[in-house]
């Protein structure tokens, strides 16, 4: 399936996505994984969108769609692709359709995660993050079995720079005035899915029942 991930950071796009790629063998991209990926390694991409994402900024839209413009023409996105964190902004919604016209594609969905905010920043301050494999942890609900050592990979299981309390409200901001519209630009398209739920499954469920899976 051909998805975007629409949420706000903390909605569970993530999870979401990487439940949905063992359904159907599509493949989960996230631009945020793919930037820390980089800031990581030190390349100049890294170096590029290091300040940005540390603040709780969003990286520019044209680094952004360099990055995408060729992610989605690799061979691992035959199958389909959850896009997690991408389109963020109104310009990278556009961008975004004018490149799968031209590539002759076409989305099945845009599934609108709504989460209520405390759940939100709940569940925001209390994640931890692999930093070699990108596994998910939460303090209280899904702990490492080995505190700050990740279950599949063996790699350190950290809180992520952008999830201090500051950097926190900053992209919840962010997320309200430059992601949120994006919900009623797709609703135009006649692509919405918004789904009410803070349970992954649900998500799930109702994903299925909208493409008939
Ligand atoms: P995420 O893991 O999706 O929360 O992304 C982490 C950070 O990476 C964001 O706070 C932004 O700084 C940056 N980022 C990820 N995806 C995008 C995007 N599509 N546009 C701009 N910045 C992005």
């Amino acid at each position: 399936m051909k998805l975007i991930l629409l949420g706000a950071p903390g909605a569970g796009k993530g999870t979401v996505a990487k439940l949905l790629t063992k359904m159907d063998g599509s493949v989960q991209i996230s631009t945020g994984d793919i930037l820390r990926a980089a800031v990581a390694a030190g390349t100049e991409l890294g170096k590029k969108a290091e300040a940005a994402m540390k603040a709780g900024d969003l990286v520019s839209d044209d680094l952004i769609m360099g990055i995408m413009g060729e992610r989605l023409k690799e061979d691992d996105c035959k199958n389909g692709y959850l896009l997690d964190g991408f389109p963020r902004t109104i310009p990278q919604a556009e961008a975004l359709k004018v490149l799968l016209a031209d590539m002759g594609e076409t989305l099945d969905a845009v599934v609108n995660i709504d989460v209520p905010r405390d759940v939100i920043l709940d569940r925001l301050t209390t994640r931890r993050t692999c930093t070699d494999c990108g596994e998910i942890y939460n303090v209280k609900s899904n702990p490492p079995k080995v505190e700050g050592v990740c279950d599949k990979c063996g790699g350190p299981v950290v809180q992520r720079d952008d999830e201090t309390e500051e950097a926190i409200s900053n992209r919840l901001d962010v997320y309200n005035e430059k992601t949120a519209p994006l919900a009623g630009f797709y609703e135009k398209e006649g692509m919405l899915l918004t789904v009410e739920a803070t349970s992954s499954d649900d998500v799930i469920n109702a994903i299925k029942e909208k493409l008939g899976k």
